[in-house]
Formats: C-alpha cells, sequence, structure tokens
C-alpha cells in the first residue's frame, strides 16, 4: 500500500469507487501528465471494502463539478507540507456542460455539431438531469 504522505504538494483524490478510478484519470488527462501521479486500483478500504484513488504531485486547477458526476461519494484531499489541509465532499452541481450527452436521437444536441450539450439538474435525491434541449431525463446512477 503506497503511503499517502507520499506526497509534498498536491491531490488525493479518495474513496473512488472501483473502476471508476481509471475514468477520472483520463478525465483529467493524467495520463499526459508530465508530473508524478498515480491511480491506485482496488485498494482496500474501511467504508467501501474496496477502492480505487489517485494521487497527484501537483498543483492543478481541477473541475471539482465534473468529478461529482462520475462519482458523488470520492473526497478530494488537497494536500500541503504532506498533511491533509482540505477535504472536499462532491456534490452535484445544478448545471453542466459537456460532460454527459443527450441519449435521445431526435434531440437537436446529437444532430448538432459544436453544440453545448446542457443538462440541468432536476431531482438531486436521486441523481436526475434533464436535457436542455428536448427535456429527455438523464439518470446519473444508471
Ligand atoms: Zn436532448
Amino acid at each position: 500500500m503506497l503511503n499517502i504522505n507520499s506526497i509534498n504538494k498536491g491531490i488525493v483524490i479518495d474513496h473512488i469507487k472501483p473502476g471508476h478510478g481509471h475514468l477520472i484519470f483520463e478525465m483529467l488527462g493524467l495520463d499526459k501528465a508530465d508530473y508524478s501521479v498515480a491511480l491506485i486500483m482496488n485498494a482496500s478500504s474501511k467504508k467501501f471494502g474496496k477502492k480505487d484513488m489517485i494521487k497527484i504531485e501537483n498543483v492543478i486547477d481541477i473541475d471539482l463539478t465534473a468529478l461529482a458526476i462520475i462519482d458523488i461519494d470520492l473526497t478530494v484531499n488537497i494536500i500541503e507540507d504532506q498533511k491533509i489541509v482540505e477535504k472536499i465532499n462532491m456534490t452535484l452541481p445544478e448545471y453542466i456542460e459537456n460532460v454527459i450527452k443527450c441519449k435521445n436521437p431526435r434531440c437537436i444536441s446529437t444532430s448538432e455539431r459544436n453544440i453545448v450539450h446542457k443538462f440541468a439538474l432536476v431531482d438531486r435525491e436521486n441523481s436526475l438531469y434533464k436535457c436542455e434541449y428536448c427535456d429527455q431525463i438523464y439518470d446519473m446512477e444508471g
């Protein structure tokens, strides 16, 4: 098991559902990073049994909004001087743009190129979003 304290200054994304780690890794473009990054899969977790983790030895400006879409249960830890200085829990954003795409084949957003894919949160409890163009409901959990 890698030690969380091996990071001097950076970000640790913890409690990622097993299997979701690589999605976040790709979304943040970490496969192209020129600084130290680690993707740890299936680490043991008291809370979830297993979890994925990402460690980033760099101060990057990450889009937390988009992380919540992939995995609402994850935690972002900001590390300074090898200590956690801030813990950020995810909440679903009211609006999301260009993160998910509408599944309705007749929706204007699926046929028009260069269109901004816009969704609005309609049900926080059930993680439901609605397409701004055609009102198609999108279930984040499913
Ligand atoms: Zn739509």
